[in-house]
């Protein structure tokens, strides 16, 4: 061996090192403990998905986990950063606390039976097209896997259970980081449902949420147009401005808007006007220069259409910030439990599904993707915000199959039937078994913190989210 490959085998990432007997008994009886409770954690599930409620709306999810972890012998804190829907679930005490996130919120208009071609449930209503009713219900299943051990003497510390409201909009997790929720953290840990697994090793895009608003004059738009000032040609204006903004933005960059108030009626000039959009960069910095040059755009098109404009900023996520320590934590575990095994009829459920979105019907896809090679891409989550301010360890697994359109019905068809239990029982048994070996290996913990250190030295966490409490909307 040369000198050289001497060195770089010395500098090359440690591997993580090889499981002691007590270890891998533990994670045994982590893994034994969710795999116990699989038809309590199938029905939380199912009952999310059956309630199917959207952001700050999810009175009776967050109710059902909240009420579950408590029964199982959690501190349960309810309505935490002036959210009625969020809370926190603890066991244990002292160091280290490690916290596991769970989102339950769904996405509007969504509504889809669990079959596998286009049935809605109930005309107009909400569905789990992101698969979060398998999000909090597998993460509460690995907590309580943890809480067992705690009980039983066998691991020291806190274990904690994030019920996190508003992935989908508003963004409740940066509330909770706002209000210092996350501040005693050693670690926290996160799953998506996906339509394949691996752990992540790459964090997603930065994101801002803006509204921006025009107020102009009113004039019958035949007799005297002249009289009147249009808020909707400063609207049009403004998207103008965005479109020819897209020949000048770095290609990792996404923008996309609705007009959700364009006036009333064509024959009055509309005095009210708005543009809803959103912008987004694989950094927070791409992020922040975007809305600079928005705020400007926003400006010209007011003044060129003679009307005052309003440029409020709702929401915002940062990207997730990537530990790569913990992701080989989750990688390691995720090998060590093996990928999923589908039944015929799955399978033919998936197929159906894949045909029905006009995608390649390939059926279920059981690999476990490499830690190595993985590419940017787009989308983002509040997780970002956590991300920031304690290491966040990140894992995606499969729960419909692939190439299906996500925010779409095949995924709330998938997400209510087995092959969307079976991702949420290998996400609870993967974290579980991670949090494992967080708990009881002081320096994978070490490693992953000196990660975090070294990545966030000198920074600010400042979250996008407006002063004041969140937007909860009045109770139906
Ligand atoms: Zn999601």
């Amino acid at each position: 061996m040369s000198l050289l490959a001497a060195a770089l085998l010395v500098a090359a990432p440690a591997a993580p090192p090889p499981l002691s007997e007590a270890d891998v008994r533990k994670k045994q009886a982590a893994v034994a403990s969710v795999e116990a409770r699989r038809s309590d954690l199938v029905s939380l599930a199912d009952q999310v998905w059956a309630f199917a409620e959207t952001a700050l709306r999810e009175t009776r999810s967050a109710a059902l986990l909240a009420d579950y972890a408590e029964k199982q012998g959690f501190r349960v804190e309810r309505g935490v950063a002036s959210m009625p829907t969020a809370f926190v679930a603890s066991y244990g005490q002292g160091r280290p606390v490690v916290a596991v996130l769970g989102e339950f919120d769904a996405l509007p208009g969504l509504s889809q039976k669990a079959v596998p071609e286009r049935a809605v449930l109930q005309a107009g209503a909400p569905g789990h097209g992101c698969g979060h009713n398998l999000f909090g219900a597998a993460s509460l299943g690995a907590a309580i896997a943890v809480k067992e051990l705690i009980a039983a003497g066998r691991l020291a510390g806190t274990v904690r259970f994030y019920g996190t409201p508003a992935e989908e909009a508003v963004g409740g997790k940066a509330y909770m980081a706002r209000e210092g929720l996350f501040r005693d953290v050693d670690v926290a840990l996160a799953w998506h449902p996906a339509d394949r697994t691996r752990a992540d090793m790459e964090g997603g895009q930065a994101i801002v949420d803006a509204m921006v608003e025009f107020h102009g004059r009113t004039a019958h738009a035949a007799f005297d147009p002249w009289n009147g000032r249009s808020a909707l040609d400063a609207a049009e204006l403004f998207t103008h401005g965005v479109n020819m903004m897209r020949e000048h933005v770095k290609p990792t960059v996404r923008m996309h808007y609705v007009i959700p108030d364009g006036g009333d009626v064509p024959n009055v000039v509309p005095d009210h006007a708005k543009v809803w959009i959103w912008a987004r960069d694989f950094e927070r910095t791409g992020v922040d220069d975007l809305l600079a040059r928005l705020r400007k755009v926003a400006e010209g098109a007011a003044l060129m259409a003679g009307v005052e404009g309003k440029f409020t900023v709702q929401a915002g996520d940062y990207e997730v910030l990537v530990n790569e320590a913990g992701e080989r934590l989750l990688d390691g575990n995720l090998r060590w439990l093996g990928p999923i095994a589908y039944t015929p009829e799955e399978d033919t459920f998936a197929r159906a599904l894949q045909k029905a979105a006009g995608v390649e019907a390939t059926g279920m896809d059981a690999a476990i993707g490499a830690l190595e090679g993985q590419e940017k891409e787009g989308g983002s989550t509040d997780v970002g915000d956590v991300s920031w301010n304690v290491p966040t360890l990140h894992v995606s697994v499969t729960t419909a199959p692939h190439g299906v359109p996500w925010h779409a019905w095949p995924v709330v068809a998938a997400g209510g039937m087995s092959i969307g239990h079976k991702g949420m029982m290998l996400a609870a048994k993967t974290l579980a078994a991670t949090m494992v070996d967080l708990f009881d290996d002081p320096s994978a913990r070490a490693a992953v913190r000196a990660e975090f250190e070294k990545k966030t030295q000198g920074f600010v966490y400042r979250p996008f989210i407006p002063d004041g409490p969140p937007p909860v909307p009045r109770p139906e």
